[in-house]
């Protein structure tokens, strides 16, 4: 029997299917949990922060308003599974809570966030490219001086190695492309803000890298057709194993994919 096929693809969902393709079926076939990690929840927050900043007016776009914003974000995050799920300790919280500042901090060395005019924050975008549903949600899209869309993408982890780059800026212009569809018009600009470093890669999206997007984007998608109608998703071990929540089903390290059915409690603590 086939597999369900998702509804969509997203930029994270073809990423991890270009990664490893048995992983994207864990992820968005047969939705798997993930537990949290501190990375990724600290992601969160910055995102948070920054998106209350650029709710101010732009004169009061400041680094101890961003502070501020960081606190409110944190009460906002404090009860929520992504976070007590970490069980952090006080001393790992100060630390986490150190590193969030450290990044939103950063920020300022990348942009001034008083000359930016945003016209959407965490705006969710959908389109759709012949049968395939494309779904994102952009950090941030602004006004240039000359009134075109500007595509900001936020990144709190490590800048990628040069031959990663482009992989990353993929992403990105797969916010073009849904920018183009909606509203019919090419962002002028598309740019990933590294904080940690901190370091702006900027791209312009051309009539090519889109359609080069959109020619992936659909030969992506005709590979989980097939993958579902055959249930042959393979594992692709590489360096990215190590951070895989799947591992315990992966038959690169002894496990089962059929197993991931069931939760892995009734696997490892039978009745009786
Ligand atoms: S452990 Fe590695 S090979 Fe297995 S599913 Fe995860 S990423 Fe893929």
């Amino acid at each position: 029997m086939a597999l369900e096929l998702p509804t969509s693809l997203s930029p994270s969902k073809v990423s991890t299917f270009t990664d490893c393709a048995l992983a994207f079926r864990f992820s968005s076939i047969d939705r798997l949990a993930e537990p949290p990690s501190a990375p990724a929840t600290k992601g969160t927050l910055v995102h948070a922060a920054l998106e209350l900043l650029f709710c101010l007016p732009a004169a009061e776009r400041t680094v101890p308003a961003a502070l501020t914003a960081l606190d409110q974000a944190m009460d906002s995050l404090r009860d929520d599974p992504d976070f007590t799920g970490l069980e952090l300790d006080a001393a790992a919280e100060a630390k986490f809570l150190d590193d969030a500042e450290r990044l939103v901090r950063r920020y300022f060395d990348l942009e001034d966030p008083t000359t930016i005019t945003p016209i959407g924050l965490e705006l969710k975008l959908e389109a759709t490219v012949g049968d395939l549903r494309l779904r994102g949600i952009i950090d941030r899209l602004e006004l240039d001086a000359d009134g075109g869309l500007v595509v900001t993408d936020y990144k709190t982890g490590r800048v990628p190695m040069q031959n990663h780059e482009q992989g990353k800026l993929g992403g990105v212009h797969f916010y073009a492309l849904l920018c183009e569809r909606l509203f019919g018009q090419r962002p002028a600009k598309v740019q990933l803000l590294y904080l940690s470093e901190p370091l702006a890669i900027i791209t312009v999206p051309t009539e090519q890298s889109i359609r080069g997007l959109e020619r992936k984007v659909t030969a992506i998608w005709s590979a989980v057709e097939r993958a579902c109608a055959a249930e042959d998703f393979r594992p692709k071990p590489s360096r990215l194993c190590d951070w895989c929540a799947f591992q315990a089903y992966c038959p690169a390290f002894g496990g089962n994919p059929d197993d991931a059915k069931a939760p892995l409690a009734d696997l490892v603590a039978s009745p009786g």
